[in-house]
């Protein structure tokens, strides 16, 4: 091992280590408080070395709105061990996150959810997203699509195959499955969930209506997706707030 691949693989400094902890932490309090939550399942994972090959993950089986900084698992991409452990995270989150990490630099913070309208539009056999109001042209010609939903993913080769569907996107809607978020941050990968979901939740109680859609040009959709480009730190903002609330309602969440 070069020395350069030693430094890619480093874990960052402990104080990041320790903010990185109560913002992923964060936000699965906040999606079990909006219910976007599934039980005990679906996964978030967080590139906490240069290279992604180590990362942050929650516990197995443990429900989101318990979880705790200190829960978050610290898994190691190359640790062939790791599925003995006895704090193993999720098969299916194995195989798919460290992939993801290890292939594409920008998802440095990944989360997996099936939330019911995402959920819901990933079930049509229509799943785009027509630009109908300012959060689906969020959106706009940006999102990725998997259409070969074949079982539960036990495989490296289904996580390279997610990567390649995900490409440069931020968001993936898992057709038949659900929908997966990334961000070089956690508050981008967490707005941009949140976003997606409440642009299907529009889009779907707008189809529900029977009547006919109303959408925009082209140019337009266009034009608005970037102007949001504008309001990057509304995602920063939004995680700020979010932490804001669950300090005073609860504060545990960052132990
Ligand atoms: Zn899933």
């Amino acid at each position: 091992m070069t020395i350069q691949q030693q430094d890619a693989s480093a874990l960052i400094d402990p104080a990041a280590l320790q903010q990185a902890r109560i913002d992923l932490a964060a936000t699965f309090r906040w999606f079990a408080r909006i219910n976007m939550h599934e039980s005990v399942a679906n996964h978030f994972s967080l590139a906490v070395s240069a290279d992604g090959s180590r990362f942050l993950m929650n516990p197995r089986g443990r429900h989101f709105s318990r979880i705790k900084a200190s829960d978050l698992v610290l898994l190691d991409a190359r640790d062939a061990t790791t599925m003995s452990r006895p704090d193993a995270p999720d098969p299916t989150a194995w195989y798919i996150h460290g992939r993801l990490h290890a292939l594409l630099p920008q998802a440095r913070c990944v989360m997996h959810l099936h939330p019911k309208y995402a959920t819901a539009l990933a079930a049509l056999e229509d799943s785009s997203m027509p630009p109908i109001d300012q959060n689906t042209m969020r959106f706009y010609q940006r999102i990725a699509s998997d259409d070969a939903f074949g079982g539960m993913a036990l495989s490296d080769e289904e996580g390279d195959r997610l990567a390649r569907c995900l490409g440069d996107k931020s968001v993936l809607l898992m057709g038949n499955h659900g929908v997966m978020t990334v961000g070089a941050t956690v508050a981008e990968s967490f707005d941009t969930m949140y976003y997606f979901e409440r642009a299907c939740e529009t889009l779907l109680t707008a189809y529900a209506t029977g009547k006919k859609l109303r959408i925009v040009a082209d140019n337009v959709a266009k034009v608005t997706a970037t102007q949001w480009d504008d309001y990057k730190q509304l995602s920063f903002d939004h995680l700020d707030e979010v932490k804001a609330i669950l300090d005073k309602e609860e504060p545990d969440y960052r132990m």
